[in-house]
């Protein structure tokens, strides 16, 4: 027997005969172009230049590369500073939204990564749904933090661990002003958006959730989103239930509605999927979960560095992100929770850092966040989280959502227009990613033909398995794209791509 795999009871996959996508519809096509592009100029179009695609504003202005000089070390103190933030942490984030013109050739610079040659190419990096890359000011932030921060959090009198700890909190408030959460105590610092997830499964799952209750997940799921409700369906007799998408790859409100009973306990949802890049209506999904009485997670790993997301705004109970897919380092995420929910929740890990008193006959947990971080946390990596999120500020999430609509936009047009490649995800509202199959060709073979280009795509099912399996598909090809990606390396990509299909056609 292999592994120990969990059998939860389920419902099968809806639509599990559901007939293969129609080709990319040309309507929709049309729609999307003009609505990005106006009327489309006759083919070879002009000269890229994305202020035309992004509608700048009458003036202009190159976007200043982030790149601040390495600050001064404090100056030494008697007396640590906690939770406020000191003069080593750059300084918070605009959410003014008045933001400078976006220029990608000079953001680009900020990325030292996006300056490799590979296989004698410059790198087109086209895998930003599986992990972005990190601007100077993190990478800075990280040393800053090694060479004059370094110190464990929260219980010493010293100086250092004054301005870890404050690096460490005031990286949490930074995330709260990010994604509007109402308190700084309900942001929850863990390793990714996994882990948040697994969180809530062990700790609010297993308190609320029991026999016969039902869990609703969507079809587009991330495995992350998926199997640790069936290991906690397996546990406590309770159903995982599907929402199903349509051939475009959109969840299906009118199924959803029906899925909704009196045992729905929760809904957990994905923003914008790995696979397909479709944006799901969350805020309306969880205003009809909020009416069934359940609870409501928003996985947002793909939405947080494309859009707005304001937990506000939503309306869920819970929300979670990895940071090294929004240009922060790996090994640090976000759970937020509603306060009155988390502190419902019994800890999930014990140990040092969550407690307030111990003996052996007894232990007392802290409040909220401290009781969900046991030990001692990716302190660093918090730190350059919150550089990571005020990067994102400074450009400014609006300029950002602007061209990668525009690229994405431009991508899919030129991508389907190739005979032999079937676009997998067509949904009018997506963000990011371009996945397709190639006729002839393996995923992998696809693959390998960019990289000698120097080209980065993922291919392969992306951990969400049962998604490819309602197109009929094992695999695709996913070129993703992220705010530093330009027209040129979208050229690359159709080229090699079109060249592939020729060749096996002449074959
Ligand atoms: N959810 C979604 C939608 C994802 O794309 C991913 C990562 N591919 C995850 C969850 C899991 O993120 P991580 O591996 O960083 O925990």
């Amino acid at each position: 027997m292999r592994g120990d795999p969990v059998s939860a009871p389920s419902f099968p996959d809806p639509q599990p005969t559901a007939p293969p996508v129609s080709p990319l519809d040309p309507a929709w096509l049309a729609q999307m172009a003009n609505a990005m592009f106006g009327a489309l100029p006759a083919a070879p179009g002009p000269a890229y230049d994305p202020r035309d695609a992004l509608a700048a504003p009458a003036v202009a202005v190159t976007y200043p590369t982030v790149r601040p000089a390495m600050p001064e070390p404090p100056a030494a103190s008697s007396t640590p500073q906690f939770y406020f933030v000191d003069a080593a942490v750059p300084p918070p984030g605009d959410r003014t939204g008045a933001h400078p013109a976006f220029d990608v050739h000079a953001v680009r610079r900020d990325f030292p990564t996006l300056q490799e040659r590979i296989n004698g190419h410059p790198v087109a990096w086209l895998d930003n749904a599986a992990t972005t890359h990190k601007p100077q000011a993190v990478i800075d932030r990280l040393a800053q933090f090694y060479a004059h921060e370094n110190s464990n959090i929260h219980r010493a009198a010293h100086a250092l661990a004054g301005r870890a700890t404050d690096a460490y909190e005031g990286a949490r408030e930074t995330v709260r002003r990010f994604i509007n959460a109402p308190a700084v105590e309900e942001v929850v610092f863990v390793r990714g958006a996994t882990e948040a997830i697994n969180l809530v499964a062990k700790s609010w799952g297993v308190r609320h959730v029991g026999k016969d209750d039902e869990i609703v997940v969507s079809h587009l799921e991330h495995h992350a989103n998926i199997v640790p409700w069936q290991q906690l369906a397996a546990a406590t007799g309770a159903r995982l239930r599907v929402i199903p998408v349509d051939d475009s790859g959109q969840l299906r409100l009118d199924e959803f509605a029906r899925l909704l009973n009196r045992r729905t306990k929760l809904v957990a949802v994905t923003q914008v999927s790995n696979a397909l890049g479709t944006v799901a209506p969350v805020a309306q999904i969880a205003a009809m979960a909020r009416r069934a009485g359940a609870r409501v997670l928003v996985d947002a790993a793909q939405s947080v560095s494309h859009m707005r997301v304001d937990v506000q705004a939503l309306d869920a109970d819970f929300l979670v992100f990895s940071g090294h897919k929004v240009f922060a380092p790996t090994g640090i995420g976000v759970l937020w929770g509603k306060r009155e929910v988390l502190e419902d929740m019994p800890p999930w890990q014990g140990g040092g850092n969550m407690i307030a008193d111990v003996t052996f006959e007894h232990t007392e947990f802290q409040g909220i966040p401290n009781r969900f971080e046991a030990g001692t946390g990716n302190i660093a990596d918090a730190a350059g989280l919150g550089a990571a999120l005020d990067y994102v500020n400074r450009i400014g999430i609006e300029n950002i959502a602007l061209h990668e609509h525009a690229l994405l936009d431009y991508g899919m047009r030129e991508l389907g227009a190739i005979r032999g490649v079937r676009l997998i995800g067509t949904a009018q509202d997506k963000a990011s990613v371009m996945s397709f199959v190639l006729a002839g060709y393996e995923t992998f073979e696809v693959g390998a033909a960019l990289d000698r280009q120097g080209i980065a795509v993922r291919t392969g099912h992306h951990c969400a398995q049962p998604i490819l399996h309602r197109f009929g598909l094992e695999a695709t090809v996913r070129p993703s794209l992220a705010f530093y990606n330009t027209r040129d390396e979208i050229d690359r990509l159709v080229r090699v791509v079109r060249d592939l299909a020729a060749r096996r056609r002449s074959a």
